[in-house]
C-alpha cells in the first residue's frame, strides 16, 4: 500500500479523492494532523495557491508523499469570479450558503439587467503533488457548465445545487455522487495524477 497525505479539511474532497484513486492507497488529510500548519492561499492562480498548500504541508510531514488541491468556479459573465476567491466569495469564514446566496445575488442582478443566458462557467481544479518541499507536478482539470438562479438539489458541497454540467440537465445538487466523480474537474485533474503516480510509484 502506497501512502498519500492530502492537504485539506475539507472531508467532501478527501472522500472524492480516496474513492478516485482506489484501494491501494492509504490516504489521510488534515482532519487527522489539525496542527500542520495552514498557510495563507496567496496565490493569484489555483496552480499557485496549490503549489502554496503542498509545499508547506511536505515541509512539516518529511518524507510524505503530499497532495493538494485548489479549486473553485469561474463564471464568465463575472469576468471569472469568484475564481480562487470561491471559498470566501461572500467574505472570510463564509458558508458555502452564505457564498451561493451571493451568487444568486449577482446573477439575479444581471438578469434583472436583461443579460443573455445561459450564464457559462466552469469548476477548476488544480493539484500539486509534492514531497520534501519540493513540486513533482501541478495537474490540472476542469468541467464546463452553466449557473442556475435558484438552488436545485441539496447533495454535494459549495455551489453544486448552482452548477449544470454540459450534457446534462440538472445540477451536480442532484446529479448521483458517481456521476459527479465521474466527470468533475477534481475527477479529471486526479485522473492526471493517478495516472502519474501508476507510472512513476505503482501502488501494491
Ligand atoms: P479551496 O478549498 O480553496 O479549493 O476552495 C474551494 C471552493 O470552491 C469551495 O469552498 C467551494 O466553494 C468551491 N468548489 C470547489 N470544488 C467544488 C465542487 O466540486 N463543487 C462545488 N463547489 C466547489
Amino acid at each position: 500500500m502506497q501512502k498519500l497525505f492530502v492537504a485539506t479539511g475539507n472531508r467532501h474532497k478527501t472522500d472524492e479523492i480516496r474513492a478516485m484513486l482506489g484501494a491501494g492507497w492509504v490516504i489521510d488529510d488534515l482532519s487527522t494532523h489539525p496542527h500542520l500548519p495552514q498557510p495563507e492561499e496567496t496565490g493569484a492562480t489555483f496552480a499557485e495557491n496549490a503549489a502554496i498548500k503542498a509545499l508547506a504541508a511536505s515541509r512539516a510531514l518529511p518524507g510524505m508523499l503530499v497532495l493538494s488541491d485548489d479549486s473553485g468556479l469561474e463564471v464568465d459573465v463575472l469576468g471569472g469570479a469568484p475564481g480562487v476567491k470561491s471559498a470566501r466569495y461572500a467574505g472570510e469564514g463564509a458558508s458555502d450558503a452564505d457564498n451561493r446566496k451571493k451568487l444568486k445575488g449577482e446573477l439575479d442582478r444581471l438578469s434583472r439587467q436583461g443579460v443573455a443566458q445561459p450564464f457559462t462557467g466552469r469548476f477548476r481544479c488544480c493539484m500539486c503533488l509534492a514531497k520534501n518541499d519540493a513540486s513533482l507536478g501541478v495537474f490540472d482539470g476542469s468541467v464546463e457548465g452553466r449557473l442556475l438562479l435558484s438552488e436545485e438539489g441539496a447533495g454535494g458541497f459549495g455551489y453544486d445545487p448552482l452548477f449544470v454540467p454540459d450534457g446534462f440537465k440538472n445540477s451536480f445538487g442532484v446529479l448521483p455522487a458517481e456521476t459527479k466523480n465521474s466527470l468533475s474537474h477534481r475527477a479529471r485533474a486526479l485522473a492526471k495524477v493517478a495516472a502519474w503516480l501508476a507510472s512513476t510509484m505503482p501502488a501494491n
